[in-house]
This record gives structure tokens, C-alpha cells and sequence, in this order.
């Protein structure tokens, strides 16, 4: 790295975005200086694959149901411990792209746009009856070595929009174990129990679960199901991007 350029994220990694070359992370066309700021150029963001169809009340899976209260094949057998789970798009592509971006590569900044795309699917959902936001938490292990967590950023960030509070504190991790996308299927409901634990605060209360992504949904079940035997009332989930 050049001295001019460490020099520049001294001053904060926006501030290094503004003045060197940013491309956009989907297409890598030059970022206009006034998009600077953003990981991607308006016209990747315009088309970041949104999920147009029905989807899964239960696991927010995209199906070609046109009911709101229909559950998948899984869920009907084994449904999620929560009232709902809505995502806004699918994983993949360029919202698969941007969301790497905002995990691994410091797009720390993409908090507040894509809570945007989140406060969307409350508003078409018509529902806001929380009293506090939370995130999927992170270990302090890897909190550290990544600096921030991404779910937590996204929470706060809705949480500001909606007007609700955003309690980080209510649910912690206890383990961290491998990553759930590093698995097969069959093994990630047994790598993530026991690995969250409710603080607490939690009982009665109405919660909005909030995640960037969502695989099989087996990190969202064991949340809402701490947060259901710690005594919250209701527990619902929302992801960015479905998988
Ligand atoms: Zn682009
Ligand atoms: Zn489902």
C-alpha cells in the first residue's frame, strides 16, 4: 500500500474512498464523485435481484405462492420459532457481491441503505409493532478481529429508521464455532445450538430479529428460540438476503 494511500485511511476509510479510485464493487465501473461514498454505482444498485414472488411465512424461502401465510415443506413440518421471517432479496449475484463487501471488505458504510431495503419490507408488511431491534450476534473473538458486526450495524441502523431501540445487549454469543456456510445442511442446526444465550430484559417483550443473511435458517432458529424461552412474546426475522 502507498504512503499516500495509508495515509488517506489514517484519516477514515470514507474519507479514502472519496479521494482515491472506487470502483463499483458489482460492475467496477468508476464510481461518479458524488457516489464516492457507496459500494456500488446506481444502476448495479437499481438492479440488485429483489425478490418479487411469495415467500415462505415461516423461513422467508421464495416460492411462487401468492398467500401470506403459506409455509414451505420444511416449515410445515418444523417451522421457525417466530410470527415471521421477510428477506428482501436473493442471495446471489450482485446483492451477493455487495453483501461480501459489507461483511469482509469495510463497507461498513452500506449500514443505512440496505437497513432502507429492510424498512421497505416493513412498511409492505404494514408492521411495526416492536419495542427493540436485535442482531444476530458475533463472538468477541471474531468482533475483534473484524472490527465490527455487520448484523449489529444493519440493527441500528433500522432501529434509527423505525424509531425502536436497538438492544445488542439482549442475546449473546457463547461459542463461536465454524461458520455456517463452511457446512453441509445436516450439520448446521448442531453447529450453532447452544451457541446464543438471552440476557436479561428480554421477557415480554416484542423483538425484531435482524440478520444480513439467511442460509438455511438455522442460525435464526436458535435465536428466536432463546429469545422465546427467555419470555418474549413475539419474535420476528428479517434478512437482506435470502440464500
Ligand atoms: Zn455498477
Ligand atoms: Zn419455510
Amino acid at each position: 500500500m502507498s504512503a499516500v494511500r495509508s495515509a488517506l485511511l489514517m484519516l477514515g476509510r470514507e474519507t479514502a474512498r472519496i479521494v482515491l479510485h472506487a470502483p463499483c464493487v458489482i460492475c467496477a465501473g468508476e464510481l461518479p464523485w458524488r457516489e464516492r461514498k457507496a459500494s456500488c454505482c446506481r444502476s448495479c444498485w437499481a438492479s440488485l435481484p429483489v425478490i418479487r414472488g411469495g415467500k415462505c411465512k415461516s423461513c422467508a424461502m421464495p416460492w411462487s405462492a401468492s398467500s401470506a401465510e403459506f409455509r414451505c415443506i420444511a416449515c410445515l413440518d418444523d417451522p421457525l420459532p417466530v410470527d415471521w421471517t421477510d428477506a428482501w432479496g436473493h442471495y446471489r449475484g450482485s446483492l451477493e457481491r455487495l453483501l461480501h463487501a459489507f461483511k469482509f471488505e469495510r463497507h461498513d458504510f452500506l449500514d443505512a441503505p440496505l437497513a432502507g431495503l429492510l424498512h421497505d419490507l416493513l412498511l409492505a408488511r404494514q408492521d411495526m409493532d416492536f419495542d427493540g431491534v436485535v442482531a444476530v450476534p458475533m463472538h468477541r473473538s471474531k468482533l475483534r478481529k473484524r472490527g465490527y458486526n455487520q448484523a449489529e450495524l444493519l440493527a441500528a441502523a433500522l432501529a434509527r429508521r423505525i424509531g425502536v431501540r436497538c438492544e445488542p445487549s439482549l442475546l449473546t454469543r457463547r461459542i463461536e464455532r465454524q461458520p455456517q456456510s463452511s457446512l453441509p445442511r445436516a450439520q448446521r442446526a448442531s453447529n450453532v445450538r447452544g451457541a446464543f444465550a438471552a440476557q436479561p430484559g428480554v421477557a415480554d417483550r416484542s423483538l425484531l430479529l435482524v440478520d444480513d443473511i439467511c442460509t438455511t435458517g438455522e442460525t435464526l432458529r436458535a435465536c428466536a428460540s432463546v429469545l422465546r424461552r427467555a419470555g418474549a412474546k413475539r419474535v420476528c426475522a428479517i434478512v437482506v438476503a435470502k440464500a
